[in-house]
């Protein structure tokens, strides 16, 4: 996983699920020197860049209940994903089934219609996020995407995807990055 250009960091919101998308936020040991979640302000703003709302209102309090959880559903996802990995990242840890369906009991998000056919939430606030992504999960572990979470095929990468495609053979985090690279070097290797 490299960050440095725009598209770069928007890769890492293109898994095609949301509670994938804040494992790519960064975490703890080897993903550390990934971490985009330094502040409160961060959380607010990289939720608001996932879900599609505007940055929420995040304290000391929502970093420290997002952490538990990110590190959880990281370890969860990449024990289920396909692929190399290109760093260490733990087994799942006993507590952290009930680290997910802890955040998820917490009332998530409220959808709301407005008048010209737009929608939006009803005071979204960042523990409704969290517990809107822990649902996203939950359907995600424990149904059938769970065997299409993989890790992108490009070298170095590491970052997951989920691909939900009818045929099944999405192999990149995003094909302007990764499926580009893939796409010049086979191309050198074969001229
Ligand atoms: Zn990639």
């Amino acid at each position: 996983m490299q960050s440095g250009s725009p598209e770069d960091l928007r890769r890492r919101f293109r898994t095609g699920r949301p509670s994938i998308d804040l494992v790519h936020t960064g975490g703890d040991a080897a993903l550390a020197q990934w971490e985009i979640v330094h502040e409160a302000d961060d959380l607010g703003r990289l939720l608001g860049v996932i879900l599609g709302l505007p940055p929420l209102p995040a304290d000391q309090e929502d970093l420290a209940a997002m952490r538990p959880l990110r590190a959880a559903l990281t370890r969860i996802a990449y024990d289920l994903a396909e692929g190399a990995r290109p760093v260490r990242i733990d087994p799942p840890r006993p507590g952290d089934i009930g680290a997910v369906n802890a955040a998820a009991a917490a009332p998530p998000l409220v959808p709301a219609l407005g008048p010209g056919g737009d929608t939006s939430f009803v005071k979204p606030s960042t523990t409704a996020a969290l517990s809107t992504l822990a649902r996203d999960a939950i359907d995600l572990f424990g149904g059938p995407f769970a065997q299409r979470i993989r890790v992108c095929d490009a070298e170095n990468c590491g970052l997951l995807l989920v691909d939900t495609s009818k045929p099944g053979r999405r192999r990149w985090c995003s094909m302007e990055v990764c499926g580009n690279r893939a796409k010049i070097r086979s191309h050198r290797s074969r001229g």
